[in-house]
């Protein structure tokens, strides 16, 4: 009997941004009222940078900054949802669908309780896939290290891909340019 091929992969994605006051803070496309925000070269949307590597490693395709380096000029000030975008385009290619998403913010203050309904839509409308295939989950520090201490916003995000077509290194690539 032929091995099966792999019908669904999961990747993980965290990331870490500095916080400083006089930044937005942005989280999963939403931007958080806040007494301090994200420092980064584009928007230093964290949760979305996790999502991001997330879909891009369930895949086999690298991280974000292969694909979106933080040294070329281009993604300056740059839309992590327009990168989000381009990355699940990426993944599509392969023949990969994004299942489901389930996503931590490490965050002291602000709380995001209030916000978690707005973030999950966002992040839903980003990736096309219906809201109840989005999960963010937010914790503290509880005082502790760089995100108790606010100097720090880390994320986690972990994605489900389901196979829709045989992934481009198990069918015939003649024809690829
Ligand atoms: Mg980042």
């Amino acid at each position: 009997m032929a091995n099966a091929e792999p019908v669904f992969r999961t990747g993980i994605g965290t990331d870490r941004h500095r916080l400083a006051a006089g930044r937005d803070l942005m989280l999963g496309g939403v931007r958080i009222p806040s007494d301090v925000g994200a420092v980064g070269h584009s928007d230093a949307d964290a949760l979305l940078h996790a999502i991001t590597d997330a879909c891009l490693g369930a895949a086999g395709l690298g991280d974000i900054g292969e694909h979106f380096p933080d040294t070329d000029p281009a993604y300056a000030g740059a839309d992590s949802a327009v990168l989000l975008a381009e990355a699940l385009s990426l993944v599509r290619r392969e023949g990969w669908r994004l299942g489901n998403l389930d996503c931590t913010v490490h965050l002291e203050r602000p709380k995001l309780a209030a916000h978690k309904r707005a973030i999950r839509e966002r992040i839903a409308d980003i990736c096309g896939i219906p809201v109840g295939c989005v999960n963010v989950k937010a914790k503290t520090g509880e005082t502790l290290g760089p995100v108790g201490r606010r100097e720090a916003v880390d994320t986690v995000a972990v994605a489900l891909l389901l196979q829709v077509s045989p992934p481009s290194g198990a069918r015939d690539t003649s024809e690829d340019v």
